[in-house]
């Protein structure tokens, strides 16, 4: 029996991705709608055979607690919404599938995180990424040492937003502007590769004076990420440039190159080594698979098996202190020093 799923919030992501990847899942499928949109919701629950009497306004949240068939919610709400939506679905004793980024604050992902222990409950963050065959093999063989020790990462995740009144450029909603909504990738894929952890950042943020899109929150993000093994990453992310998103992995033996990266489907990935005393540069073929799917099939087996999630909330609240040590450099114009957090990630 597949584990059911209320999907809270009816947008782009819930909609064009999530949804139509549950229809792929083997573990997981829909059964509740919780939208404060009725007609787009029941049009909704017909297509994917969700009963009327399934389909809920934010607030009738809590009559997901009789909901037995609802196992699991999965957030795709705007971010000062994750916070809530989470202790009240622990509360309604369900397990929390939330978008990233996990919140705007690191008490904040404290909350939902202690919220969810308290409750007995999962709380996993969608961190698609590394859930994606094309990133796990990377994962793979950077462990395997086919790169020799790491010694750069170098990644852009930017996009040119349009709309100044969309919530992810008001800073109550969003809690930050690229950073947390796109440059998040950057830092989770230097984390995610290379199993470390940094232990210094520098950040820079800038806005253009004048542009209405960055009244509130930062258009721009550079950062630098030291980790304890001589390991940096540098990043750039901006809310006002043409869409490009790619890093490159330098190990002391050969690199390797994902672009496009982070993207929801076309990836390609190169790697490049010496053989035979040649540099030789290598498409890495690896079959691609929708990576909803396999994010929302983990957290359905965990919940099915009782077992740890592999990106349960403390890898969100990582993440999150990493911005913050970002954003305080920035303000102060100083290296901020990070301490090491406890395990942050379960098991694949
Ligand atoms: P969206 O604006 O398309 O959808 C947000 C939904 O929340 C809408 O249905 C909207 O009606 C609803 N909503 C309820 N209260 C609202 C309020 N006060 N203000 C605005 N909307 C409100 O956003 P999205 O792109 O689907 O993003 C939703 C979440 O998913 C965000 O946390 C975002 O960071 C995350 N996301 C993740 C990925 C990914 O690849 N993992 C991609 C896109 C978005």
């Amino acid at each position: 029996e597949r584990v059911g799923i209320a999907l809270v919030g009816l947008g782009r992501i819930t909609v064009n991705e999530m949804l139509p990847a549950l229809a792929q899942c083997r573990h997981a499928k829909p059964v509740a709608l919780v939208t404060g949109d009725r007609a787009k919701g029941l049009k909704i629950a017909h297509q994917y055979n969700i009963p009327e009497s399934a389909v809920l306004d934010y607030k009738d949240y809590d009559r997901l607690a009789q909901m037995p068939d609802v196992q699991g919610v999965y957030l795709g709400l705007p971010n000062h919404m994750h916070l809530e939506y989470t202790v009240r679905a622990a509360r309604a004793g369900k397990h929390v599938l939330c978008e990233k980024p996990m919140a705007n604050s690191v008490a904040e992902c404290r909350q939902m995180i202690d919220a969810c222990r308290k409750a007995g409950r999962k709380l996993m963050i969608a961190y698609r990424s590394q859930y994606e065959p094309m990133d796990r093999a990377l994962a793979g063989m950077v462990r395997e040492k086919k790169l020799g020790a790491l010694k750069e990462f170098v990644s852009v995740n930017s996009q040119n937003m349009g709309d100044p009144q969309h919530w992810r450029l008001k800073r109550a909603l969003a809690g930050g502007g690229a950073l947390p909504d796109i440059g998040l990738y950057c830092i989770n894929a230097a984390r995610f590769l290379s199993g470390e952890e940094p232990n210094e950042v520098i950040g820079n943020i800038w806005s253009t004076p004048g542009d209405a899109r960055f009244r509130e929150v930062e258009e721009s993000c550079q950062f630098i990420l030291r980790f304890p093994s001589g390991f940096i990453a540098s990043c750039s992310t901006s809310y006002a440039a043409h869409k490009s998103q790619h890093f490159r992995l330098n190990g002391a033996q050969g690199w390797a190159e994902m672009n496009p990266a982070y993207a929801y489907r076309g990836l390609k990935l190169t790697v490049s080594r010496v053989v035979d005393g040649k540099e030789q540069a290598t498409d890495i073929q690896v079959e691609e698979k929708n990576q909803f799917a396999l994010e929302m099939d983990h957290f359905a087996q965990c919940i099915q098996q009782d077992r740890e999630v592999h990106t349960p909330g403390e890898e969100g609240l990582q993440d999150q202190r990493i911005m913050e040590a970002i954003y305080e450099s920035a303000r102060t114009r100083r290296a901020v020093k990070l301490t090491p957090p406890g395990r942050t990630r379960g098991p694949e």
